[in-house]
């Protein structure tokens, strides 16, 4: 038997150990070709696009996938997104390299960000999310506590949410 299914677009199955064919989590097929699954270990892996590594994620048992990731190697956004690009420690790197260049977001989350806040606004979050080691979503929440917690608007929400 191979040791390992790489995937792609068009292949988001694998074979399992009863020789029936699987198919892979919903989050592999955005980013198909930077996973593969492990049949000798029964892991899902997810190679980072700068160091080429790949990471343990997810470990397939009884007919399911269960997360297995280290938060320490490799950052786990959703089940819809999947894990991230980079690993974590290539990240950081980029990060402390170019704090005040763009920060690259995922395509998912850009799209995400962009049907929601202004070009202005993702550019800022980009920068603080680079310098502080945040993703995105950490960073927008990290400045709406900001504002939360030293706004000094008198506000009725109640009135305004009703
Ligand atoms: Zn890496």
């Amino acid at each position: 038997m191979k040791e390992y299914t790489y995937f792609s677009a068009k292949k988001l199955t694998f074979i399992d150990q009863n020789n029936e064919t699987q198919q892979v989590p919903e989050f592999v097929t955005r980013s198909a070709k930077n996973y593969r699954f492990n049949h000798v270990t029964n892991k899902l892996e997810k190679k980072c696009i700068e160091c080429k590594n790949y990471f343990e994620v997810q470990l397939y048992e009884n007919g399911k996938f269960i997360d297995i990731h280290d938060e320490e190697e490799i950052h786990f956004y959703s089940e819809k997104s999947g894990y991230d690009t980079r690993c974590r420690k290539c990240k950081l790197e980029k990060a402390s390299k170019e704090p005040n260049t763009e920060y690259q977001l995922e395509k998912t989350e850009k799209y995400q960000l962009e049907n929601k806040l202004s070009a202005d606004n993702i550019m800022y979050i980009r920068i603080v999310a680079a310098i502080e080691h945040m993703d995105e979503e950490q960073c927008l929440n990290y400045l709406l506590d900001l504002v939360r917690k030293t706004n000094t608007l008198t506000y009725d929400y109640k009135r305004k949410l009703n």
